[in-house]
């Protein structure tokens, strides 16, 4: 195989992976001899005869493993935006030996010694302040993961990770078969009154997909609130979809979830207890800006009792509407959606389908986004036609420094396609590494309606946001300025990654912004000054339920991560109504986001104890957002000074201190509780 592609760094510029000559019988030979090269790499530290020394042991660990990175890099990004099942039969393949390899660097005894012995001498060194953080988080990495515990601990750790990787593949796919088994089958159009055409269309096709010709397939998302619920006008049949949602992977059939997310639980909390914690949560928030689960649980129930009073206030209205339509009784959850979307409309006189023309992709993104990091931090881009992605619709953009010198390259991929998962994202595909004379390769994900041939691609508002925010985490990427690849750029705790990218959303209304790109892509007018105002009150409306629902999820990842390894929970239906009903968040017409039964981001993925994480960053975020306010906005001794604090700095120190320094002062909750309309607590 000397001939694989994978097996040397491309000569591409900036090491763009050499897409068009690889295939995917390349992947699990590269794999094979990845994992061997670094085996070798390591016993090579490990063997070393001279004593241990920061560059013969850190950064000699640093710079090992490149190939393997590389090539997970490549295959985890085509399985997230164009999978296939040869593909997806690596991934499975690999995964669990991935952990397995990690688990054996990690844990072996003579590695971790030679960096204890290093570590011990921290003060001694005379290292830059770089290399000093980069010697911490290595020695925090292996002391997490169990190095320098005794042996009967250590093999006990590595059948929980064994164990729990098994368990929460498990989760994901039952949850997979459950989605599919319980989407809703609707026999006639009648049924489907108030959905668009498209979604009709959409649904048409689901259903003849499953060989249900002339009938309808209302698939489902993955959170509770179904998005086709705010356009049903039947009301039996928002019960339907619904209740098909919210009993994902809790029906007792062979796809149950229960038993295995309540073992998930307990095993997660032994291999804390293992590791010298009390519960999961303990362990996981340890090493997060939050730093003790203590500190997230009491900020999400600070938050709870504004958060629950408005979505009563708002239900209060729901109701009104409800009864207006000659409905009896109580304001169910099948109703929210529905009713919200019509208050919303009449308040604001916002038609998003009369929006869509003001947002062509190419201006929102030329216009707007790529204007923005101009203004702000000098930034130019030009798109090289002659550079392939993976996949046709996949663009590439050279990017610029204010200087006129190279940065990195800028992929995008914005149109949905079957091959995609959901939802939107940003990936490395090299990163920016001083060291390995690395500029980074960065893509974005999102997904959006592919236009017929030759018509333009129109977005809605809340893909503008996508796009804004995406684009962030990009710049995050791109002006990454740091010696060690592995403290680049987003490698920064998890309850903080999201606030770059939350950040960048402000500048989609900043009015100078949105001038620029918001124009009618035939008539070129711009759009209406008070339909842009009208916009910004718009996006307010339903905080209520949203910050609830999402409250209500959070807390409930929370109780779940802060069992103690004894605990036997055999009824989660009660588990979870517990602790909803104690976190005060339990309103029966907003269940949480995910109920136990189908949260994959806490039973199948890394986000275990940490679905806080999204509104710990968002105090950053409003916070950062009022400095950019208060000193003049878009400009850029703005921009220089939140790229120079903060973007730049990547995971290469302490990012609160990070913060701070750009900020002046420690975050303050306030501009959160304004912007969410929280104050009243
Ligand atoms: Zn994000």
């Amino acid at each position: 195989m000397t001939d694989n592609p994978l097996l040397a760094p491309s000569d591409l510029p900036y090491g763009l992976p050499l897409f068009d000559r690889i295939s995917d019988e390349h992947f699990l030979p590269a794999f094979e001899t990845a994992l061997a090269e670094h085996r070798a790499e390591i016993a090579a530290i490990v063997d070393d005869p001279e004593p241990p020394s920061f560059e013969n042991t850190i950064v000699a660990l640093e710079c090992s493993g490149q190939l393997l990175h590389r090539v997970s890099q490549i295959l985890f990004n085509l399985t997230a935006a164009d999978a296939n099942d040869a593909r997806r039969a690596v991934q499975t393949e690999i995964a669990p030996r991935l952990a397995a390899h990690s688990d054996a660097v990690h844990l072996d005894a003579a590695l971790f010694a030679r960096v204890d012995a290093v570590h011990a001498r921290r003060d001694e060194l005379d290292l830059t302040p770089e290399q000093d953080w980069l010697l911490h988080r290595t020695h925090v990495a292996f002391t997490r993961a169990g190095a320098g515990l005794p042996e009967d601990k250590q093999a006990r750790l590595r059948e929980l990770n064994e164990e729990l990787s098994r368990l929460e593949t498990r989760f994901q796919d039952n949850l997979l078969a459950d989605t599919n088994e319980l989407a809703v089958l609707v026999s006639t159009r009648d049924e489907l009154a108030g959905l668009s055409d498209d979604a009709v269309t959409a649904a048409a096709e689901a259903a003849t997909a499953r060989g249900e010709d002339g009938k309808y397939l209302l698939t489902l998302g993955l959170p509770s609130a179904q998005p086709v619920l705010a356009s049903l006008e039947n009301r039996d049949l928002r019960k339907r979809v619904f209740t098909a949602s919210v009993s994902r992977g809790g029906r007792g059939n062979e796809h149950d979830n229960k038993e295995i997310l309540a073992t998930i639980a307990r095993l997660r909390a032994e291999r804390a207890a293992v590791l010298g914690y009390p519960n999961h949560a303990a362990y996981a928030i340890e090493d997060q800006t939050a730093g003790s689960a203590e500190a997230a649980v009491s900020m999400l129930e600070r938050l709870a009792p504004a958060a629950v009073a408005n979505a009563n206030a708002e239900a209060a209205e729901l109701q009104e509407d409800l009864a207006a339509d000659g409905v009896e009784g109580e304001l169910q959850p099948w109703d929210w959606a529905y009713y919200a979307e019509r208050v919303r409309k009449r308040r604001f006189d916002i038609d998003d389908a009369a929006l869509r023309p003001y947002f062509e992709l190419e201006r929102v993104l030329v216009d707007g986004v790529f204007h923005a990091a101009g203004k702000l931090y000098g930034l130019t881009f030009a798109e090289r036609s002659d550079l392939a992605g993976y996949h046709p619709d996949v663009r590439v953009w050279e990017v610029f420094d204010a200087d006129g010198g190279p940065l990195g390259l800028y992929l995008g991929d914005f149109f949905t396609r079957d091959a995609k998962r959901g939802g939107a994202w940003m990936n490395n595909l090299v990163e920016q590494s001083r060291l390995l004379g690395q500029r980074p390769v960065v893509v974005n994900n999102l997904n959006i309606t592919k236009p017929a041939d030759g018509e333009p691609a129109l977005l809605t508002y809340d893909e503008v946001t996508t796009l804004f925010h995406e684009f962030g985490h990009a710049l995050h990427g791109l002006v990454s300025d740091v010696e060690y690849q592995s403290l680049e750029g987003t490698n920064v705790p998890r309850d903080f990654v999201e606030f770059p990218s939350q950040v960048n959303e402000m500048w989609a209304l900043w009015p100078e912004v949105l001038a620029n790109y918001a124009r009618h892509h035939r008539t070129g007018e711009p759009l209406p000054q008070e339909t842009a105002a009208k916009l910004e009150e718009a996006s307010r409306y339903g905080e209520g339920f949203r910050t609830t629902e999402y409250l209500a999820a959070s807390l409930l990842d929370l109780a779940w991560h802060t069992i103690g390894p004894d605990a036997e929970v055999d009824d989660v239906d009660r588990f979870e109504a517990e602790a909803l009903q104690k976190a005060g968040v339990a309103l029966a017409t907003v269940p949480p986001r995910y109920r136990s039964t189908y949260f994959a981001h806490v039973f199948s993925n890394a986000y275990a104890a940490g679905y806080y994480s999204y509104i710990w960053s968002e105090v950053l975020d409003a916070e950062s957002v009022e400095w950019f306010r208060e000193n003049g906005g878009l400009a850029r001794e703005n921009g220089d000074r939140f790229r120079a604090e903060l973007l730049a700095k990547g995971g290469s120190v302490d990012v609160m201190e990070a913060f701070r320094a750009f900020r002046g002062r420690d975050p303050q909750l306030q501009p959160l509780l304004e912007r969410r309309g929280l104050t009243a607590a």
